[in-house]
């Protein structure tokens, strides 16, 4: 889960989905109330988590049935966004991805 650079507290579970939101990576610390943001490393590991789960697109011209592949990011994408909060790591300072 992740930890607060500011205050040291390990976020919960609900903590983190609060805090968090879809656009942008700047967070509030439910503790101290201090910004955090999502570290460069956590964003590029979901990305590519994004982008390979997105592969799956390419089985459909290979006589997979496009409702296979929305099914399973009904499965995967709820996944990913728990391995997401989970592992999720916090920074200070806003890092630029390149
Ligand atoms: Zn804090």
């Amino acid at each position: 889960m992740p930890t607060c650079q500011n205050c040291s507290t390990t976020w919960t579970m609900k903590e983190t989905m609060k805090s968090s939101s879809v656009l942008g990576i700047r967070m509030t610390c439910p503790h101290c109330g201090a910004a955090q943001y999502v570290s460069k490393q956590t964003r590029k590991n979901f990305s590519l988590a994004v982008f390979f789960v997105m592969l799956l697109n390419l089985l459909i011209p290979f006589g997979i049935s496009p409702w296979y592949v929305f099914g399973s990011y009904l499965v995967f994408f709820p996944f990913l966004f728990y391995t997401y909060y989970k592992h999720m790591k916090l920074s200070n300072e806003e890092e630029p991805l390149f």
